[in-house]
């Protein structure tokens, strides 16, 4: 439940189009109430071509202390901002911004948000080749991420060539330099020979879509020591999932990016530790 809004009270938010769909407001509120803090996280739903008059019109309303971005605003937003921190620069993609003085500075927590579940298994990097499915902005973030991780290559399936070929390009050099190779979805089934770490950064499978992009037939050809990961969240666990652990692969479901990347942002923003945990059962209540 929301607190009052008073006089006092500052505001966060996530710019998207659509935004109605987005799950930031459940878990930032409920955080927010259980702190009994005097701020509230609301959805602005800003078209495309808004978004410089959005930016520059919630820098004069000063209870606005930060927000998030989603679809189609990560990328649109760099040019708009006073500031773009080192890991929003190498993604080219910026998820969060947080008011500092007058400044609008950007960050991307989408990375260490991915990251955070897959701290928890122990394995060595440099022997998990990771191979990326879909090329869109969340594909970006999770590049960086295996880049962090340290696994010694990271091969990325687009179906449009164009597309792929612009991502490649538009990766920083940082990233292009390091062994980072594009691949129509015709070489899938000869990466997942040697994959460690199979990510889908496609919407394939999401709500009732009961497609796969990895087939029963392709998945028995991966290595056994290898990981699914979706960044699907809804339905849990998606049919990339269920196939992962009948085939007895380690799978991980989108919701824990969804919500780290979420309490890394709201740390950030109120400069204090965050109740992640009343955020992770907001989701899944709300989810559920
Ligand atoms: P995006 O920018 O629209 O990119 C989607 C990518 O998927 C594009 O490369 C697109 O290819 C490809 N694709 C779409 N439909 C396809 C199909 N039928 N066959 C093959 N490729 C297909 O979206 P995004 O922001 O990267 O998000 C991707 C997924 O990650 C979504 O499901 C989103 O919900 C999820 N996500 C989760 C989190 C989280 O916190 N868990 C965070 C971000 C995103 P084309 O370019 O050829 O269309």
């Amino acid at each position: 439940m929301l607190g009052s809004v008073l006089g006092t009270t500052k505001i966060l938010g996530v710019m998207g189009f659509p935004v109605s769909h987005s799950l930031s407001p459940v878990m930032h509120n409920a955080a927010i109430a259980s702190m009994g803090l005097d701020y509230v996280y609301v959805p602005f739903p800003i078209p495309v071509d808004d978004l410089p008059a959005a930016i520059a019109g919630l820098k004069a309303i000063q209870s606005v202390q930060g927000f998030n971005l989603t679809i189609p605003h990560k990328v649109e937003v760099i040019p708009l901002l006073d500031e773009v921190l080192p890991i929003a620069q190498s993604v080219g993609a910026v998820n969060t911004v947080k008011r500092i003085g007058d400044r609008w500075v950007g960050t991307n927590t989408d990375v260490a948000g991915f990251l955070e579940p897959l701290k928890q298994i122990n394995c060595d990097w440099s022997q998990m080749p990771a191979v990326i499915l879909g090329s869109g902005g969340a594909a970006k973030a999770v590049v960086a991420a295996c880049l962090e991780l340290g696994c010694p290559v990271i091969h990325v399936l687009g179906r449009d060539p164009k597309k792929l070929k612009k991502f490649h390009g538009t990766m920083t050099s940082q990233l292009r330099d390091y062994n980072l190779r594009v691949h129509p979805w015709a070489s899938l089934p000869h990466l997942l020979e040697v994959a460690g770490i199979v990510i889908n950064a496609t919407p394939i499978g999401m709500a009732h879509d009961p497609h796969t992009p990895i087939s029963e037939a392709e998945m028995a050809i991966l290595p056994n020591h290898a990981i699914a990961y979706d960044l699907i969240y809804t339905p849990r666990p998606t049919k990339f999932l269920q196939i992962a652990e009948a085939r007895g692969i380690k799978a991980i479901d989108g919701l824990e990016m969804l919500i780290n990347q979420g309490a890394i942002a709201l740390e950030w923003w109120l400069d204090q530790p965050v109740p992640i945990q009343i955020m992770r059962q907001a989701l899944i209540h709300h989810l559920t």
